[in-house]
């Protein structure tokens, strides 16, 4: 598996909205989490901040087979508007495509949209012309999917706010595993009693709570929650400089001291 960090942030991002202090100009720059996982035919991504055209765009990925939410919060769905374009495809778009020379028109991706009942609640509230464009799939927790040779494992996650019904994932193919959870409290083992969550290769999972006081959760339960899930590599995410108010280098030296290390924009990994 081909795996690349399309946003390390939380909400906000870095810089943040009409701020310019000395930790959002001295920052490089936190996007909404997402993460992709390429293995040979099969590309996914997780979660679908504001952000995900240009990180998309920015790392050339035009063919995209399923995509999963992990919660219907904006830094995790904003940009559904714009891959809403995309799945209607040139022809509902502008008019009829026989009006076009071949040569026109693009390649209409098609992709599924994986998410939790609840998620789908929230969108059915909120932009109820978005069920009707795109392919949406609800979920439950526990329930595999297999996309191509990847399957994608679904997991309650504690994430402070009870009526947010949150997920998290375990992505495997050839007995390696990548568990991504960017916002969390703890992992919910009471209700995961098959921890698939635990012992991964690689681990990418909120950090915040580690660094001052600004985070979903309390810093000993997420200790906690990260000793639980004892992957081989962990990955911090949902950082924010300017609410941390720390540096770059002193979230990075505070991660390795624990053992972690820091989340980047674009990072790539290989398992
Ligand atoms: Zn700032
Ligand atoms: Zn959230």
């Amino acid at each position: 598996m081909e795996i690349t960090l399309l946003g390390s942030g939380e909400a906000v991002g870095v810089p943040a909205p009409l701020c310019g202090c000395t930790y959002c100009q001295e920052s490089g720059r936190r996007r909404r989490p997402g993460l992709l996982i390429e293995n040979e035919d099969t590309t996914v991504v997780i979660d679908i901040g504001p952000e995900i055209k240009e990180q998309l765009h920015r790392i050339d990925t035009t063919e995209m087979d399923a995509f999963f939410l992990t919660h219907h919060h904006f830094d995790h769905v904003g940009g559904l508007h714009e891959l809403a374009h995309a799945a209607m495809g040139l022809d509902r778009h502008v008019g009829n495509g026989e009006d076009f020379d071949r040569a026109e028109k693009p390649h209409d991706p098609e992709f599924a949209v994986y998410l939790s009942e609840g998620c789908l609640e929230h969108l059915h509230e909120s932009t109820p012309h978005l069920e009707s464009t795109l392919d949406l799939r609800t979920l439950a927790h526990g329930d595999a999917v297999s996309v191509g040779d990847l399957t994608v494992t679904p997991f309650p996650i504690e994430h402070a706010r009870p009526e947010f019904d949150t997920l998290g994932f375990a992505i495997e193919c050839d007995g390696r595993a990548v568990v991504y959870a960017p916002d969390m409290w703890e992992f919910m083992s009471e209700r995961e009693p098959d921890r698939v969550y635990a012992d991964a290769d690689l681990l990418f999972a909120e950090g915040a709570a580690l660094f001052r006081t600004f985070g979903h959760g309390d810093e000993n339960d997420l200790r906690a929650a990260l000793a639980d899930a004892n992957a081989d590599r962990t990955v911090l995410l949902n950082l924010n400089e300017h609410l941390q108010r720390m540096t770059t280098a002193e979230l990075r030296d505070a991660a390795q001291a624990d053992g972690y290390e820091l989340g980047v924009d674009f990072a790539t990994y290989e398992l």
